[in-house]
C-alpha cells in the first residue's frame, strides 16, 4: 500500500516527467494532463523550482484571459556521465538533463578488465575535474552483456569475455558517483521510452542491437523486462541452426552467428563473387562492407542481404512471441537500410501468420541510442515510477 509520502513522490515524478516531455507547459496544462488538483500541482512545481529542476520562462499565449507562466526543465541543473562499453571501443559522454552531449570521447576497450576499468574510472575523474561547474547526478553504463540482478556483476558477455566482472564498484569507488549499469539493448529500449520522439503512446517496444553479437531489450506494457536473474532478452543465443557455426557462447548456430555483423563478414569471405577492394580479404571490416554495399559492390550487397534474411527470421520469432508495436533496430546495418528493409519485411510477412504487424524502425546511429539509454538509467529515479517492491 502506498502511504501519503509515497503518493506525493509518485505525483512529483509524474509532474517532473510531464514537464520534461511537454515543455514549455503551464501549471493548468499540467493539472489537466495529470488529473491532479491545481493546488497539488502548484505545490509540487514550487518545490521543483526551489530545487532547480524546473525554471519559469516566458508567458504563454492563450486566446483570452491571464497569460500563464510557462515551465521548462532546467537542462543545466545537472550532468550525467554516460559510458557505452563495446568489445572494441568505449564511448564516454557528459550529458545535460535534456540530452545535450557537451562532451564526447572514444577510447579503445582494453582486453584486461581490471586494468581497463581503472583507466576508465580515472578518465571519468579527469572529465569531472575539467568540468567542475557541473553537478553530476551519476554515471550510466551500457554493456554488451547481462548484469546479474543480485550480484550486479557482468554474467553473460560472450563477445567481451569479462565473465563475473564487477564494473560498478571500482567506478563508484574512484569517482564517488552512483553508477547504474545495464545491457546495451535494454539501454536502447529505455532510450526509446525516455526520448519520446515518436510522440505515440507505445507500451511494447523491442530494441534489437546488431553489432558483434545480437541483443534484445524488451519493454512490455511499459516495463523493462529483466527476467528472474537479469538474463532476459538473450535471443541472440537462441539456436536457429543446430548445425550452424560455432558461437562465442559455446553453442552452435545461435541467431547471432547468422545475423550479426560478424556473420556478415563470414558471408563476405565465403562469397564466390569478385573481391574488388585493394585491401586483403582478411582485413575487411564491417564498416568496409557497408561502404562497399553503398557503392553497389556485388559481393558486399550479397553478404548484407544474407545477413538481412537471417535478421528477418529472428525478428519473426520476436513478432510472434511478443506482438510488439515497435521494433527498433540499432547498429551500423541501419546505414544500408534500403537494402535490408525489403528482405526483412518480406521474411516477416512470409513467416508471421498471427496477424501481428509491428513497425520496424531503423535508428539513426548518430542519435547514439545506447548513450541516451545510459543517461535515462541515471535520471529514471527522478522521473520514472519509484520501485515499490
Ligand atoms: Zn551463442
Amino acid at each position: 500500500m502506498a502511504d501519503s509520502g509515497t503518493a506525493r513522490e509518485i505525483n512529483r515524478r509524474i509532474i517532473l516527467n510531464l514537464i520534461r516531455t511537454c515543455q514549455p507547459v503551464s501549471r493548468a496544462e499540467l493539472a489537466r494532463r495529470s488529473g491532479l488538483q491545481r493546488s497539488t500541482v502548484s505545490s509540487i512545481v514550487d518545490e521543483l523550482i526551489q530545487e532547480k529542476w524546473v525554471i519559469e520562462g516566458a508567458l504563454g499565449d492563450v486566446p483570452r484571459g491571464r497569460k500563464p507562466t510557462m515551465l521548462y526543465l532546467n537542462g543545466e541543473r545537472a550532468g550525467v556521465i554516460g559510458i557505452n562499453i563495446q568489445p572494441t571501443r568505449t564511448n564516454i559522454v557528459v550529458s545535460t538533463l535534456d540530452l545535450h552531449f557537451i562532451l564526447t570521447e572514444s577510447i579503445p576497450t582494453g582486453k584486461e578488465p581490471q586494468q581497463f576499468l581503472d583507466f576508465l574510472a580515472n578518465r571519468v575523474v579527469e572529465i569531472v575535474r575539467a568540468h567542475s561547474e557541473i553537478t553530476y547526478e551519476g554515471i550510466g553504463v551500457s554493456v554488451p552483456g547481462r548484469i546479474d540482478l543480485t550480484t550486479k556483476k557482468l554474467v553473460f558477455a560472450p563477445n567481451l569475455s569479462w565473465m563475473g566482472v564487477d564494473i560498478r564498484t571500482p567506478l563508484e569507488k574512484t569517482t564517488g558517483l552512483p553508477v547504474e549499469i545495464d545491457n546495451a539493448a535494454n539501454a536502447c529500449a529505455l532510450a526509446e521510452l525516455w526520448s519520446n520522439e515518436r510522440k505515440e503512446q507505445v507500451k511494447n517496444i523491442l530494441a534489437v542491437t546488431v553489432s558483434e553479437g545480437i541483443g534484445v531489450g524488451m519493454v512490455l506494457n511499459a516495463q523493462l523486462v529483466k527476467g528472474a536473474r537479469g538474463l532476459a532478452g538473450e535471443f541472440g543465443h537462441f539456436t536457429m541452426d543446430p548445425n550452424g557455426p560455432l558461437c562465442n557462447c559455446g553453442n552452435n548456430g545461435c541467431w547471432e552467428t547468422l545475423a550479426s555483423n560478424t556473420a556478415c563478414l563470414r558471408f563476405y569471405a565465403q562469397s564466390k563473387a569478385q573481391h574488388l577492394p585493394s585491401k586483403p580479404l582478411s582485413t575487411i571490416t564491417y564498416d568496409d562492407i557497408i561502404k562497399l554495399a553503398l557503392q553497389n559492390d556485388a559481393r558486399a550487397v550479397e553478404a548484407v542481404q544474407k545477413q538481412a534474411y537471417y535478421l528477418g527470421l529472428g525478428l519473426s520469432m520476436l513478432v510472434v512471441g511478443f506482438d510488439p508495436e515497435v521494433i527498433l533496430i540499432v547498429g551500423p546495418i541501419t546505414r544500408v537500410w534500403s537494402l535490408v528493409d525489403p528482405i526483412v519485411t518480406k521474411t516477416i510477412e512470409t513467416r508471421v501468420r498471427t496477424g501481428a504487424k509491428p513497425k520496424i524502425i531503423p535508428t539513426d546511429p548518430d542519435t547514439q541510442p545506447r548513450l541516451v539509454g545510459t543517461v535515462a538509467m541515471v535520471l529514471a529515479k527522478h522521473f520514472g515510477a519509484p520501485q515499490l517492491f
